[in-house]
């Protein structure tokens, strides 16, 4: 079987790892001149880790990767609620950059036969009943299938024609990635609702060191509470758009990740659908059943484009009725055992 995959982020990569271990060696492009450096997803689901699990890359993110110990939600400085993690498996929270992920996967698609093409960009295909040709790099090739994991400008659903409906969220957001040598519960996601319905996230990326995302122009400078900084590595703004692709599959080109949509980063998804994703596209692709892969990923994807829109509007709520109520009820369901369980399973795991 003869496969491109086009983009080698986390998606197209764990597509290429999964076919590559199960002995399919895929051709894998992308138009960047080497790895990423950016640390864009830092959660990592448990879902993620057990896919990852027989490739060896799970094994290799748990050497790094800080492991959550809790998730605090606070109103402005002050801290209402704290849920802990890890009392059993659908409760695990991994923090990794995005960048030593995609390490961890290049290097297993390595000790599976495979590589990483790099300054190859995919520039357009034509597919009918018989083949498929695919432009890339100035050359013309021919393959039996095509997986755009090309992310969420992807230039392979632009070539399919496909629809990408949905909505920008207005404003820009911010991104800090920082050293602090003491900063409080440094295992600890922690959300901070501000005035205005704005919100600010400190999620640990490894040892004394963090990521700071707001919802206003400068992430540092939105945080309530007092951080030590030492370094800021990297910061920034980004933009949200909500979307998702019409058709997962066209013919025997099949769109994944965030090629296939994008949402904010509340609740921490994006990655690891694109994963999931990828590890369902290259099972139907070894096992059969690719005709049901729109209807399970689409259903899928707009699932989680539900789960993190609703988190986000919830912490982002301007009603004042609204912002009283939600301390109290955080307060209730972290004093109630049962209930803080089932509540962080959604969360983490929804
Ligand atoms: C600030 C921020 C924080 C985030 N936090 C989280 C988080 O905590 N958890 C989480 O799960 N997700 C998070 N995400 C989302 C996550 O980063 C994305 O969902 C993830 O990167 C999608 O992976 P992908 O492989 O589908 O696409 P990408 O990572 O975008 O990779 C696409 C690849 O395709 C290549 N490419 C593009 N066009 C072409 C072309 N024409 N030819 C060849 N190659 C091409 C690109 O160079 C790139 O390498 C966050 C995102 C942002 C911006």
């Amino acid at each position: 079987m003869n496969i491109l995959i086009v983009g080698a982020g986390p998606t197209g990569l764990t597509a290429a790892v999964e076919l590559a271990r199960r002995g399919v060696l895929p051709r894998v492009i992308d138009k960047r001149s080497g790895p990423s450096e950016l640390s864009r997803a830092v959660g990592i689901q448990q879902l993620s880790m057990d896919i990852l699990t027989p490739s060896g890359v799970a094994d290799e993110i748990r050497t790094e990767a800080v492991r959550f110990d809790g998730v605090a939600f606070h109103t402005g400085a002050r801290r209402v609620a704290k849920f802990a993690l890890n009392f059993d498996d659908r409760s695990r929270l991994y923090g990794l950059p995005q960048d030593r992920t995609e390490h961890f996967l290049a290097r297993a698609l390595a000790r599976f036969g495979g590589r990483i093409e790099y300054d190859t960009p995919f520039e357009g295909l034509t597919q009918d009943e018989t083949s498929l040709r695919v432009q890339l790099g100035g050359t013309q090739a021919v393959f039996d299938h095509v997986i755009g994991a090309d992310g969420a400008h992807s230039a392979v659903r632009a070539a399919l024609g496909l629809g990408f409906p949905g909505f920008d969220l207005p404003g820009q957001w911010s991104i800090a990635d920082v050293e602090s040598p003491d900063w409080r519960d440094p295992q600890t996601f922690q959300g901070f609702m501000l005035p205005h319905g704005n919100i600010c996230i400190v999620a640990p990326l490894e040892a004394a060191r963090f990521r700071v995302i707001a919802s206003l122009p400068d992430a540092l400078a939105a945080l309530p509470v007092p951080m030590n900084v030492t370094n800021i590595r990297r910061s920034g703004a980004f933009t949200i758009s909500v979307r998702q692709v019409t058709d997962y599959a066209v013919g025997r080109v099949y769109l994944a990740g965030d090629a296939a949509h994008c949402h904010s980063p509340a609740g921490g998804r994006g990655m690891n659908l694109g994963i999931a994703d990828a590890a369902d596209l290259a099972g139907r692709l070894i096992d059969g059943g690719l005709a049901g892969y729109h209807a399970a990923r689409h259903a899928e994807g707009a699932h989680v484009l539900a789960f993190s829109e609703g988190l986000r509007k919830a912490m982002q709520s301007k009603s004042p009725l609204r912002r009283m109520v939600m301390p109290r009820v955080m307060k209730f369901i972290a004093a109630v055992p049962p209930i803080q369980r089932a509540a962080v399973r959604y969360f983490v795991s929804g």
